[in-house]
């Protein structure tokens, strides 16, 4: 059986795996292959390519880097549906779906491949009598990433990319659950040009994250993934005197007033709460209906999720594909089974699904809940599955009270035809992203993405302009030339080298 390799200094890492995880093929349930977990000396050895390669990365001119990254951006464009078909391999989830996911990651390459404006700083001539001030932005070194298992390519793009524009080096710990995405595409910007130890993948565990955190080189950490481990990167990271951005959980609420059309806010509950089987950080987990709002949509959305066909995700008619693991299907249904027992009403129970040839499968069918209770589990918990629950409220203020009690604040959603009503919402609302008759806001990649409250530790977002300042620092410089003259002369056109 394959063992998927660290990559390490440009090229796969050679010696024998001590330890290893396995990997399933979520479809079917079998384990298909094996990953290396590194030890804390071959989290050393990726530092330390690293390290070896910044002095050299880091005066790299901004025309050379961006060249290397429109080649990467081509390379991966064209090799998409490549990365797509691994997705779905080790995630589970739908071939469109991993399509979309790999869009996604390639809006931030080419948001990076502005590098050479976004990374500009900043001059006042004559501060003082022929003083001039200026600011730059430097890489901070060598930066870590370590990322989830349910964007396996999109969210380590959300950091790497734009590090290493910036002149940082990096080093990668995706999820050990599908850990192969992340080596196919450091493979591919080494042959886009990228130098050899700029990118680094090591796999493993929780030895080789908290080998990431104290380590002495490395200078910032971008972290996604759940909360608990969010918030334990951040203290650990920043205790060892590290930069952290630590993205976490969400419980993401839709606030459907009795004015919005009820057809379009069926549709868009539907794709967000059931897309990639509700294992994404923006899915719509909670409908809050208000007024009579309920009365129209949840037959609206029984409707539309029996028609739903969920299958394994190479299959063209499949639209949900299967859980990443079978304990975490497991943990899934037993939220169901909690709900249920609480006395939430299950108006579509998915727990009995069977996919036929695929009965080993780690599949679990959409699940819908009525007269959700906020003191349930089902509300309060982060159940990352096919799980929708539907709480009733009299008025938008109601609505608003939940959200605002609510721990997490990632994303949010209202569908209203009000535009006053939308308006204050997005005004008063305390959460990171908003959407305004849209489900998933996912922010564009010339925008940042963050939560706020237990959805994000630390200041800044990721990607964006925020990426940008977090990967870089700025220097201060103050200069004076009393007596200024040019050596030297050239006649040539000026080239960039
Ligand atoms: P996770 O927190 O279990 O794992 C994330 C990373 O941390 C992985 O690389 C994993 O190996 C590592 N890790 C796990 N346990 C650890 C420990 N005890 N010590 C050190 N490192 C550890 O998350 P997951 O299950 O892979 O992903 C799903 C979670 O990620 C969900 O909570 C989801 O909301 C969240 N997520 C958030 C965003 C966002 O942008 N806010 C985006 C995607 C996913």
């Amino acid at each position: 059986m394959e063992t998927i390799q660290h990559w390490i200094g440009g090229k796969p890492y050679e010696r024998a795996a001590e330890r290893h995880g396995e990997v399933f093929d979520p479809a079917t349930g079998q384990v298909q292959a094996k990953v290396a977990y590194a030890t804390p000396a071959e989290v050393d050895a990726a530092i330390d390519a690293a390290a070896e390669a910044l002095p050299a990365w880091r005066t790299t001119s901004l025309a050379r880097r961006t060249k290397i990254l429109f080649a990467f951006r081509e390379l991966v464009d064209k090799k998409k549906e490549a990365i797509a078909a691994i997705l779905t391999r080790e995630h589970g989830k739908v071939f469109s779906d991993a399509l979309g996911e790999v869009n996604r990651g390639l809006e931030v390459i080419e948001f990076a491949c502005g590098i050479a404006d976004l990374i500009k700083g900043e001059f006042s001539e004559n501060v003082s009598t022929e003083v001039d001030t200026y600011a730059i932005r430097q890489p901070l070194g060598v930066v870590a990433g370590i990322t989830p298992f349910n964007f396996p390519a999109m969210v380590p793009m959300w950091m790497y990319p734009i590090a290493i524009a910036c002149g940082n080096t990096f080093v990668l710990k995706p999820s050990e659950r599908d850990p192969s995405a992340a080596v196919y595409c450091a493979e591919l910007f080494r042959e886009a040009g990228l130098p050899p130890g700029v990118l680094n993948v090591v796999h493993g565990d929780k030895v080789a994250v908290d080998r990431i955190l104290e380590h002495p080189a490395v200078q910032a950490i971008s972290f996604v993934g759940s909360t608990p481990i969010a918030r334990y990167i951040y203290e650990t990271g920043t205790k060892h005197g590290k930069r952290v951005q630590a993205l976490g959980g969400a419980k993401n609420h839709m606030i459907v007033l009795p004015d919005a059309d009820m057809e379009l806010a069926a549709d868009a509950a539907v794709g967000a709460g059931y897309g990639s089987a509700g294992e994404r950080c923006m899915a719509i987990s909670v409908i809050v209906a208000v007024g009579d709002a309920g009365d129209r949509l949840v037959p609206a959305l029984r409707e539309r999720i029996a028609k739903l066909k969920t299958g394994p995700g190479m299959e063209p008619s499949s639209e949900m594909g299967p859980l990443i693991t079978r304990a975490h299907r497991d943990k899934v249904k037993s939220y169901v089974d909690a709900g249920v027992d609480a006395g939430a009403r299950l108006v579509m129970d998915g727990r009995g699904i069977r996919v036929p040839g695929h009965e080993d499968g780690f599949f679990l069918g959409p699940c819908l809940f009525d007269s959700v209770k906020p003191e349930m589990s089902i509300y309060q918990d982060e159940i990352f599955g096919p799980v929708l629950g539907v709480v009733r409220v009299g008025t938008y203020d109601e609505a608003m009270k939940l959200v605002h009690a609510h721990p997490y604040g990632n994303g949010v959603a209202i569908f209203t035809n009000d535009g006053g009503a939308a308006r204050k919402f997005v005004a008063e609302v305390e959460v990171g992203m908003v959407g305004v008759n849209v489900p998933i806001p996912v922010p564009m990649a010339y925008y940042s993405f963050g939560g706020w409250k237990a959805s994000l530790f630390g200041d800044l977002h990721i990607y964006g302009r925020d990426g940008v300042r977090f990967y870089t620092r700025t220097k201060a410089v103050t200069s004076r030339w009393p007596d200024p003259r040019f050596r030297g002369v050239d006649l040539g056109f000026p080239q960039n080298k």
